[in-house]
């Protein structure tokens, strides 16, 4: 068998252009353009990479950003007294705090000062709470997991009753993907660094959403054929034969495991657009929740 290849890119251009549009009928409506503030503490080169794409996207959308950066020593107080203004502008529909955070920061604490209509990555405890709750929405899904099942509903996935393995158990990835399967009806398994024989946990997988962090992990045999296979690791391999001097990879064994997936996603190209996309559309609906929509 050979798997067919999900587009991320394709769709989250998609996700995009809805976005879009419905931003600019919003802002022919008379109303305010959304906007999305983000807050930076510290130097990280890896955060101002990510900023810089969010902000850019957000003028492509036709949306409003904001970006607040603090010093590598800002305070607990100064961090929170950011946020608590950010959630009292009228203007900032969206609020992001980039992780990490500095390690002397209580990241908790932050994220829970961030007002909950305002939580467009859904990582306040609120929202992840109401995420698990049978019966209960929250008003944010964190964006990559999210993308993920957006990208799965596009391929068709059947996720009712289907065994869903999910490697990894992270806050921003792993648990939130786990607890979206399970209200879709799922049947899910959460891998972690302690779980034993990942392999076989895996074959048994009709869903497998790889979001464990390691090179290329995921290999042809822990792959039952026909499975949708979601790559959620992101890798830059430093590899001298490359012109770059580097390469991009994730957390699955791509070439081999396109001999038996049904679908599979790559990375790059697959989640990491998505993400973003998501990110936007959260922003959008942020808005419209503040205007009572
Ligand atoms: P993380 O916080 O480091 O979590 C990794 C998870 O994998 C943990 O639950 C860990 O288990 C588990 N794990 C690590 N090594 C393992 C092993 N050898 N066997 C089994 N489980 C293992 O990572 P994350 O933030 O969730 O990110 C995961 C990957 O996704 C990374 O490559 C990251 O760069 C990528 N990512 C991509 C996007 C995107 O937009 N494309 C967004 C976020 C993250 P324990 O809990 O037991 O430690």
């Amino acid at each position: 068998m050979t798997a067919q290849v999900i587009d991320g890119k394709a769709i989250a251009q998609k996700v995009r252009d809805e976005v879009k549009e419905k931003v600019a009928a919003r802002v022919a409506a008379g109303k305010s353009k959304p906007g999305l503030a983000t807050v930076l503490v510290g130097e990280n080169p890896a955060s101002e990479v990510y900023v810089g794409m969010k902000k850019r996207m957000c003028e492509k959308l036709g949306m409003e950003s904001f970006l607040y950066t603090l010093p590598t020593d800002a305070s607990q107080e100064e961090v929170e007294s950011l946020v608590k203004k950010l959630n009292a502008d009228p203007a900032v529909n969206g609020i992001l705090v980039q992780l990490p955070l500095p390690d002397h920061l209580d990241e908790e604490k932050v994220l829970q000062a961030i007002d909950i209509t305002k939580d467009i990555d859904g990582f306040h405890p609120i929202n992840i709470g109401r995420l698990a709750q049978k019966g209960r929405e929250s008003l944010f899904v964190p964006c990559t997991p999210d993308g993920c099942l957006y990208l799965l509903d596009e391929v068709g996935a059947k996720l009712e009753g289907a065994n869903a393995v999910v490697l990894g158990r992270s806050n921003i990835v792993g648990m939130p993907m786990a607890l979206l399967l399970v209200k879709r009806n799922a049947t899910v398994t959460i891998c972690h660094s302690r779980t034993k024989d990942l392999p076989a946990i895996c074959r048994e997988a009709d869903i497998l959403i790889a979001a464990v962090g390691r090179v290329e992990m995921v290999k042809k045999d822990w792959v039952k054929p026909g499975a949708v296979v979601i790559d959620v690791g992101t890798h830059r391999v430093e590899d001298e034969t490359k012109e770059k001097g580097y390469y991009l990879t994730g957390d699955v064994a791509f070439d081999e495991v396109s001999e038996v997936a049904g679908w599979v996603s790559p990375s790059p190209g697959g989640v990491g657009p998505m993400t973003i996309a998501m990110l936007m559309r959260n922003t959008l609906r942020a808005a419209e929740i503040q205007d009572g929509e």
